[in-house]
């Protein structure tokens, strides 16, 4: 089966945003380490358009995400997430954000990819302005307190196989078994 017909599959040929069942498209919620069902959400033309040209966005739309927060599809509730943030300026989606809860790894990748103001091409360095290339070894400079996973990062941790973010001063990795973003001014490439 394709990823359209999975996804199909599993939305019920609706929007699983707002079950609209006009012109759906497969929408990929970057960023991924594997294109699959998984990470991509099946979404009408008015989702669709509203997520990637924010200054269209009509705001009573998106009052579906009410009911849409609550899928057991994480690709989902990573949209959910941040089209909540979006219009968290507004009291009952700001009401649904503090509702919507999402694992560790879940809140990650919805954080890492809710900004896209930053430049895609600048390049992501490390503390002494060497490039980061994904798959690479950092050691942390600094102790670091994980957010949310309420473990510290010690000073000296290595880092193994990084990945990028799109963000040149973020990079994602894998500490104590629990996939965060670290903040690259506290890093150094591992030699
Ligand atoms: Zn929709």
């Amino acid at each position: 089966m394709t990823i359209e017909q999975t996804l199909l599959q599993r939305c019920d040929s609706k929007c699983e945003l707002c079950t609209s069942d006009s012109n759906l498209t497969v929408y990929e919620v970057l960023p991924v380490d594997i294109s699959g069902a998984e990470s991509s959400i099946m979404v009408c033309d008015v989702c669709h358009g509203q997520i990637n040209n924010p200054d269209t966005i009509d705001v009573n739309h998106w009052h579906c995400l009410n009911s849409s927060m609550w899928s057991e599809v994480p690709a989902v509730k990573v949209m959910a997430w941040r089209m909540l943030k979006r219009l968290s300026s507004e009291g009952w989606a700001h009401d649904l954000l503090d509702m919507l809860y999402l694992d560790d790894e879940t809140l990650q990748w919805a954080e890492t990819g809710s900004s896209s103001s930053d430049d895609d091409s600048a390049p992501t360095l490390d503390s002494n302005g060497t490039v980061f290339q994904a798959g690479d070894s950092v050691t942390l400079i600094k102790d670091l307190d994980v957010k949310g996973a309420g473990f510290t990062a010690k000073r000296g941790t290595t880092v193994r196989n990084i990945s990028l973010t799109g963000k040149p001063d973020q990079i994602e990795g894998r500490v104590n078994g629990v996939r965060i973003v670290l903040l690259t001014r506290f890093l150094k490439k591992a030699s």
